[in-house]
């Protein structure tokens, strides 16, 4: 591992705070030291009070921010000599420790200090650096882990039992970091948890951190456990979109709301979840508490949640000093599934979370196999990795987020997503919490959003093989289809009907019509699966119910469109499945009306462009985004009954009316 240091780059940050906020985020940077708000840093600074009276303050890295986009708000100011007073203490519980460190803050709107703050503040050096260090976790979790620790690093670091994070922690480190240290002396580890670095600036410390997990890098190559054999993984076309919507039913079902299912079906993740041993190796917990908390103590082998969901509440039983009962899905549902087709999926209540879940267990799979070939993984027992997992500090942040969008843990598939009301569709559905894959035939659908949440297919609707590997992706990506905006069409040119060819015929209903047939087909088998039920949203047009000369082909395209809809509203209502159309009407913030065409439209009418637009009943423009709007609303609670019906949403026509 190489020190990320560059003077240049270190000129721009001023200041003791400045400096930590650099190295801070030169740790945050490099995956195998800190995942995902993982690790935390401090530096003690003697500073005038409002008073004039000087004191030491400890900038301990607050909750809720990750070492990678640091800021020096993201430090929270807290008195040292309280902190040492409270480092001698003889117990102190969690909720009385965070009520002492935030009421002994400087700035009263600074975040919660992390909860090792006490530890960072008796460590007697100025800058102080954590890490959940992969290297040095792979070796802590092995038999005899303390002594190969002890051979690597002799008399430089202090090594601590393991004890679950928070005061108890701080209080040993108190009691044993004067015993053992000594001139010699750059750090500390914390067995089965992670290691610490200090020194008098912030590149000593940091440097030191990177040269201590150096060291243990070094070991594990010089041992043959560094690099993973590669294994040959059995030949599979590959488990069906349907199977993947399956496994996230029964996930959904287990944890009492819908949740996005990832599958990383990489050449990593295959080959670990075909181990031989995976039974035994998988099922020991998680390398660090800091990983326990966000991806439960063992991952499913298969893909029978109704065994798991059992299994894991024997386990909550065996191991919950008093009744509790569940309340969020760490308790009864996998977040990590290993099986031998579909490789590594993981789980989560957003496309961000499963995302979190799973950069975590890529490095937990890597750790354990290292540890394997050092010379077998050995994780904590189960009692330790269940205290830190309902740990109530991080059982009280998981219930704090509030009432989530209506859409979350869901996903939507929208056609024609590129731009106009499609686009607009794509948004009003990220906008509830829903992930959504948008297909266009316009390449730029791949960048339109760059999230988690978001997946961008280049896809012509018309062709059947295109479709079905968008479903498949989208599947894979997410975990199924819950709802459907059929908005891809075309509206081709004026045309009577003496003058309409065959080929123009066929083109416009192949688009409007045809693909959206194969696409409610082809995805019929996923919204049934969908944990709330499927939903199908037809963009139809105001000339179903009062068409207009010259669209004959657009006209009896959205019209049949229509009847298909009514028809599948018949047919799939016993799946659970409820579909229902809008018809909008001159929606003038999409692609084809340019400038020009509206005044040329404009003025066919007598009107000016402003008139033109607010041609209707109520006098309103009516834009993509209303559109979209309704669309979403159309998925949502408040259509819950419905299924089968028109909505016009065109400012009121009175051919309509
Ligand atoms: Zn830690």
């Amino acid at each position: 591992m190489k020190s990320l240091w560059n003077d240049s780059e270190a000129s721009r940050y001023r200041g003791d705070l400045g400096l930590r906020v650099y190295t801070s985020r030169l740790l945050g940077r490099e995956k195998a030291l800190v995942l995902h708000g993982g690790g935390n840093t401090s530096v003690k600074i003697k500073e005038k009070n409002i008073l004039g009276e000087e004191e030491t303050i400890l900038y301990v890295k607050g909750s809720g921010w990750d070492l990678e986009a640091i800021e020096e708000k993201g430090f929270s100011p807290v008195r040292m000599a309280r902190l040492l007073k409270l480092a001698q203490l003889k117990t102190l519980s969690d909720p009385q420790m965070v009520n002492e460190l935030r009421a002994h803050m400087l700035r009263a709107d600074a975040p919660t200090p992390s909860v090792e703050a006490i530890l960072h503040a008796i460590l007697p050096y100025r800058y102080v650096d954590h890490t959940h260090a992969d290297a040095v976790v792979t070796i802590a979790n092995t038999p005899g882990g303390a002594d190969r620790i002890r051979e690597i690093y002799g008399d430089s670091v202090v090594v601590i039992p393991y004890v679950m994070p928070g005061f108890d922690l701080a209080r040993l480190c108190a009691e044993e970091f004067p015993k053992q240290a000594g001139k010699n002396t750059t750090g500390m580890v914390l067995m089965n948890h992670g290691i610490f670095a200090f020194g008098e600036t912030a590149r000593e410390s940091y440097e030191r951190m990177i040269a201590l997990v150096t060291r243990a890098e070094e070991y594990l190559k010089q041992r043959k456990a560094w690099d993973i054999p590669a294994s040959a993984v059995p030949a599979t076309t590959g488990p069906s979109r349907r199977e993947v919507a399956e496994l996230r039913r029964g996930i959904s079902e287990a944890a009492g709301f819908p949740v996005i299912l990832a599958v990383h079906d990489d050449a990593q993740s295959l080959a670990f979840a075909n181990r031989p041993d995976i039974g035994a190796i998988s099922q020991q917990g998680p390398a660090t508490p800091d990983h326990a908390i966000r991806t439960k103590r063992v991952p499913m082998i298969g893909r029978d949640v109704t065994a798991y969901a059992e299994a894991y509440r024997q386990y909550f039983d065996e191991h919950a000093p008093k009744a509790r009962e569940p309340k969020t899905m760490l308790d009864n549902a996998p977040r990590v599934i290993l099986d031998s087709a579909l490789g590594v999926c993981t789980a989560g209540r957003s496309a961000q979370d499963a995302a979190m879940v799973f950069d975590i267990y890529a490095h937990t799979l890597e750790i354990v196999q290292q540890a394997e070939l050092l010379g077998g993984w050995r994780a904590l027992p189960a009692r330790d990795i269940f205290d830190v997992e309902y740990w109530d500090l991080e059982q009280a942040k998981l219930r704090s987020g509030g009432r989530p969008p209506v859409f979350t843990g869901e996903v939507a598939l929208v056609t024609g997503a590129a731009s106009g009301i499609g686009k607009a569709c794509v948004e009003s559905l990220l906008a509830r919490g829903a992930a959504v894959a948008g297909l266009d035939i316009n390449p730029a659908i791949e960048t339109l959003f760059k999230r988690a949440d978001y997946l961008g297919l280049k896809c012509d609707v018309t062709d059947e093989a295109q479709l079905g590997d968008a479903l498949e992706r989208t599947a894979r990506a997410f975990g199924g289809v819950d709802m459907l905006i059929l908005n891809a069409g075309v509206f081709p040119p004026g045309c009577r009907i003496e003058s309409l060819t065959t080929p123009e015929w066929d083109r416009v209903l192949r688009l409007n019509l045809d693909a959206n047939l194969t696409l409610m087909r082809e995805a019929h088998a996923l919204l049934k699966l969908a944990p709330n039920g499927g939903r199908v949203v037809v963009i139809g047009s105001k000339n179903v119910p009062a068409p207009g000369p010259g669209a004959a082909a657009y006209s009896a395209s959205k019209a049949a469109l229509t009847q298909l809809m009514r028809v599948a509203a018949l047919e799939w209502g016993a799946d659970g499945i409820r579909l229902n159309a809008l018809h909008p009407d001159a929606v003038f913030d999409t692609g084809i009306w340019t400038d020009e065409v509206l005044k040329a439209r404009a003025a066919h009418y007598g009107l000016t462009v402003e008139q033109y637009k607010k041609k209707n009943v109520l006098k309103v423009e009516v834009t993509s985004r209303d559109v979209a709007e309704l669309a979403a609303e159309m998925c949502g609670p408040l259509f819950a009954k419905t299924t089968g019906a028109q909505v016009p949403v065109d400012g009121g026509n009175e051919r309509v009316i």
